[in-house]
């Protein structure tokens, strides 16, 4: 096993399936046996979900809404994705815990690090929802503000395309995929792997990222083996 303790980034687009709006349960059923096979594996899981499939902060000004209601209303979308995956987990019994960013105390436990380090020490898959429960950040900033917070060894970021390419695949036919780059090269050739707070916090901490693609069963546990699949961008 080359990693130990690893974030899982999701994003809620992800979710959507073939849906255009809201949760896929045959989706959040599928991401769940992905997690399981590296659960088995001896792994601690800690995931990162996003809430795009609901609602983005940057919608709100559109809809009469400011930004900052907008970024909490994004939030509390992010922890409904978290409650979905936290009983998709449990139905396919892993053991988990839920923590937000802010307090909702009759739903779950606040984020608190010396505890996520604990429960992911006893085998608990430990989800962060709400984000780091400020406006104006995303949940690409969450995962590698909490990656580090944690010291899990990289950030997993799985999307629906294998990797970070030079132009978008799904336009550019021409287009290659790296299977490494250094973050240095990924910001002079503009590449958009993740936001750029979420990018530099990773790349002043020497937090390892990789891009690959969750829909592809296996490729989750391949990653934990240490086989070099999707897009490493490391210092
Ligand atoms: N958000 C926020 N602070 C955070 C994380 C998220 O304000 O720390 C809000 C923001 O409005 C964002 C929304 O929650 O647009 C949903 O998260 P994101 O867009 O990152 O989801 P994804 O694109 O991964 O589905």
């Amino acid at each position: 096993m080359k990693y130990k303790r690893i974030l899982l980034k999701l994003s809620g687009e992800a979710l959507m399936g073939d849906q255009n709006y809201g949760i896929d349960p045959k989706k959040l059923n599928q991401y769940a046996q992905e997690i399981k096979k590296v659960k088995d594996l001896g792994t601690e899981i800690a995931i990162v979900i996003g809430g795009g499939n609901i609602y983005r902060g940057v919608q709100a000004e559109t809809g009469g809404i400011d930004r900052v209601q907008g970024d909490y209303m994004g939030m509390l979308a992010t922890l409904i994705n978290a409650m979905a995956l936290q009983s998709a987990l449990e139905q396919n019994k892993m053991y988990t815990r839920l923590m937000s960013g802010f307090k909702v105390e009759n739903v779950c436990e606040p984020f608190i690090r010396r505890r996520a380090i604990r429960h992911l020490e006893k085998g608990r898959i430990v989800i962060f929802g709400a984000g780091i429960g400020n406006p104006y950040f995303t949940t690409d900033s969450t995962a590698s503000l909490r990656a580090i917070e944690i010291e899990a060894e990289v950030v997993l970021k799985g999307t629906r395309v294998d990797g970070v390419y030079t132009a978008d695949p799904e336009k550019d036919k021409n287009a290659t995929r790296y299977t490494t780059l250094s973050f240095q090269e990924a910001y002079e050739k503009n590449l958009s792997i993740m936001d750029m707070t979420a990018f530099t916090l990773c790349q002043e901490n020497n937090l390892p990222i990789i891009v690959f693609d969750m829909n592809k069963s296996g490729n989750l546990e391949k990653l934990v083996m240490g086989e070099e699949i999707g897009t490493l961008i490391t210092s």
